[in-house]
């Protein structure tokens, strides 16, 4: 699904990303870790086409995305900092993100996944950190795209939210997604991820399970065991 081949970023004399190799098949959850500024955003952006790489090529779906202007209409993005403005309501948000993609979307089964009727005719800037990040899960899961890629899905959200985030990325996996997330909530990462990358000084310094971490690392609680990595 995604191919990323000695991957450069520069942004002035910080090596962001340093040759950065990465292949992920189709159906699965990946989770991106690594330390504050290791380039996870970077390369998330990289993929969407919103940082341009010094050097290095990426594909997705088979096909180089500079061969492609189109490509990212096909990948569902949830950024860590959705900057809608705060006096849209809710369905007004949705209805506006629809006609701008002008594809089908399957908003209102997700607005019942996460309970959003009551808050269709509140403005954004009414709602909690929790509530505006179940409305930027609809909008990103909506499309139904193969390749899903979250910046932090879990922050703000409480208990109850999370498991319904963790059942909702179970579910659309089963149906052959790719889904790539970053997230600080380990427990979460230890649930829901098949496979692990850990970043650093702009490369991939590990690659593999939860439980492959662990036994690297002697650690049997992840957490401590993710720590260790480093
Ligand atoms: P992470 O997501 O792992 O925290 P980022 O990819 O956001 O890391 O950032 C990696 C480093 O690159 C950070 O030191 C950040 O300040 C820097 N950086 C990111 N984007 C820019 C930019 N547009 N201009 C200058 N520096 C940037």
């Amino acid at each position: 699904m995604v191919s990323i081949q000695n991957l450069h970023k520069q942004f002035g004399a910080l090596k962001v990303l340093n040759g950065l190799e990465l292949d992920i098949m189709e159906k699965g959850i990946i989770a991106v870790l690594g330390p504050n500024g290791s380039g996870k955003t970077t390369l998330i952006k990289s993929l969407l086409g919103m940082v341009v790489p010094d050097k290095g090529e990426i594909s997705i779906a088979g096909s180089n995305i500079r061969k492609r202007w189109n490509y990212r209409q096909e990948i569902d993005y949830l950024p860590q900092i959705a900057n809608f403005p705060g006096n849209l309501k809710v369905q007004e948000l949705i209805t506006m993100i629809k006609d701008l993609r002008g594809k089908p979307a399957r908003e209102k089964e997700l607005i019942e996944y996460f309970r959003l009727q009551p808050f269709l005719d509140k403005k954004l800037n009414k709602l909690s950190g929790g509530t505006q990040q179940k409305v930027n899960l609809v909008l990103c899961f909506m499309f139904d795209s193969q390749l899903v890629i979250l910046d932090e899905p879990t922050s703000g959200l409480d208990p109850v939210a999370l498991l319904q985030l963790r059942n909702l990325l179970q579910e659309e996996k089963e149906k052959g997604k790719t889904i790539l997330i970053t997230s600080h909530i380990m427990n979460f990462v230890e649930e829901v991820a098949d496979r692990i990358v850990f970043l650093l000084e702009g490369k991939i310094y590990f690659d593999g399970t939860v439980s492959e971490i662990k036994s690297s690392t002697g650690q049997p609680d992840f957490e401590h065991a993710i720590a260790k990595l480093l």
